[in-house]
């Protein structure tokens, strides 16, 4: 019964626990707001853990940028409803800043060269321009860039990941690259192996021994080695140093095809490290209905199914993604937004939603829908008016961003929940 359910009050309701959710919640209770999230897993454990600030512009030219706040400036310059154009450099720039030290404490540190992006191998051979890389993969950048005779594994059974894909890819700029098969052990029996899999199992040093043994043949005149990104699923850095100490040289982890290991561990930061502050968090829960009764604030029912909390909130950050996280739903006719039914903006037919060319250099509209916002990052209703006083939106579900193609997917997250906290604290304290 719903009326037996005591409400919880809070400050801010954050809808999503993907990137933009969890950058939401850090940065609402960092600056003492009570926090109540609901969300399930979102894209986060899809993506590659490496968090992008603007790689690409304009995409139609496919132009990289290894300076990506001036590729900001030339963004917001052409593109003043881009959600970064909300925002100040300085303030991106300390969203980064508060992420990158959030997570350090949490056992995930990340490098970056403060004003450029760095090139990470992916596992297809090509190189990935990105802006913050996880300290399992930072060796291979540097490897990248000086070239040491260098060993690249791939392992029986993970698929989409060829070790002499790689090496064949890059052969021609870097002539002491080699590459080996292994298989992980203990799992000759199987034909299909996964990284989760693995790197749950080298948590354990008896299974780290077993690996090295198998590794220590194929090392010959190798510097270093780049393996997929299986290195354990967190206390990566204990995993890697008792790693090398046994093989003998530095490893470094290559990025795998989804679901990731760095986008689980980045998950398992974020929730681990967010339990001492003040949130309560509901995993695998959603917003069924929101309310707005006379008194202004929102009352928000979460549950599974059948309604489980009911929270009372002065103000709603939603971040609730986009089709695969479940915050836009494209029906026959139109795309909507899932819970509050904002207008969503969308070409006028569905016929224009991709472009014939599947592969055609402007991108498709649909990737442009989502929701428009004002200053405050609060979503428009149909009149261009804030849809409510204190509704607030950030990541991956507004308007005019195309995050895949840019290469601004977590820099978006995390920058404009930064933009919606800033936002409810000007506007609600
Ligand atoms: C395959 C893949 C690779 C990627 N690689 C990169 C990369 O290399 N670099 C990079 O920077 N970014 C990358 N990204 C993007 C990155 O993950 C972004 O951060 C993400 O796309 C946007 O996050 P989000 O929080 O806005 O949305 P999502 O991650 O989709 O999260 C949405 C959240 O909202 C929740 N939700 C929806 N409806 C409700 C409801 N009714 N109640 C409660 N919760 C609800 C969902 O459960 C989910 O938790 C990648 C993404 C994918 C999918």
């Amino acid at each position: 019964m719903i009326s037996d359910l005591r409400p919880l009050n809070c400050d801010v309701c954050v809808i999503g626990t993907g990137l933009a959710g969890m950058a939401a919640t850090l940065f609402s209770a960092a600056r003492g707001l009570s926090v109540v999230q609901a969300g399930h897993t979102g894209e986060i454990i899809f993506a590659s853990g490496l968090l992008d600030l603007l790689g690409v512009y304009p995409v139609s030219e496919k132009r990289l940028w290894s300076k990506p706040w001036a590729a900001i400036d030339a963004l917001v310059r052409d593109i003043p409803h881009h959600p970064y154009a909300r925002l100040k450099k300085e303030d991106i720039k300390d969203a980064f800043d508060e992420i990158l030290t959030f997570l350090e404490e949490a056992g995930l540190p990340y490098h970056r060269r403060m004003d450029h992006n760095s090139g990470v191998l992916t596992s297809l051979g090509t190189i990935k321009s990105t802006y913050c890389v996880p300290h399992t993969m930072w060796k291979g950048v540097k490897a990248l860039e000086e070239k040491p005779a260098c060993l690249i594994i791939d392992i029986r059974g993970l698929k989409g990941f060829s070790a002499r894909q790689i090496a064949a890819s890059l052969q021609n700029g870097w002539s002491d690259l080699r590459s080996a098969q292994i298989s992980f052990p203990d799992t000759d029996h199987l034909s299909e192996v996964y990284t989760e899999h693995m790197a749950n199992a080298l948590l354990l040093p008896h299974n780290r021994e077993k690996l090295a043994q198998v590794v220590a043949p194929h090392v010959k005149e190798s510097k270093i080695i780049g393996l997929p990104a299986i290195l354990g699923l967190y206390r990566t850095r204990e995993v890697i140093s008792h790693l090398e100490e046994l093989i003998g040289v530095p490893l470094f982890e290559i990025p795998t095809i989804p679901p990731s290991v760095p986008g689980l561990r980045l998950k398992e930061a974020f929730e681990r490290g967010l339990r001492p502050k003040s949130v309560q968090y509901f995993s695998l829960k959603r917003a069924l209905q929101v309310r707005q009764p006379a008194d202004g604030h929102f009352e928000t029912h979460i549950g599974s199914n059948d309604v489980e909390h009911i929270v009372h909130s002065r103000g709603i950050i939603l971040a609730s993604g986009r089709f695969i996280g479940g915050g836009l739903h494209a029906d026959r006719t139109r795309i909507r937004e899932t819970i509050f039914d904002l207008p969503v903006y969308q070409p006028d037919s569905r016929t224009e939603w991709h472009r014939r060319n599947f592969l055609d250099p402007r991108g498709h509209l649909i990737n442009q829908a989502g929701l428009e916002i004002d200053d405050a990052f609060r979503p428009l209703n149909s009149s261009h008016q804030p849809a409510f006083e204190t509704l607030f939106a950030a990541g991956s579900i507004l308007a005019h961003n195309d995050w895949k193609r840019l290469k601004c997917g977590a820099g978006l997250a995390v920058a404009t929940a930064f933009g919606a906290v800033k936002a409810f604290i000007r506007l609600c304290r």
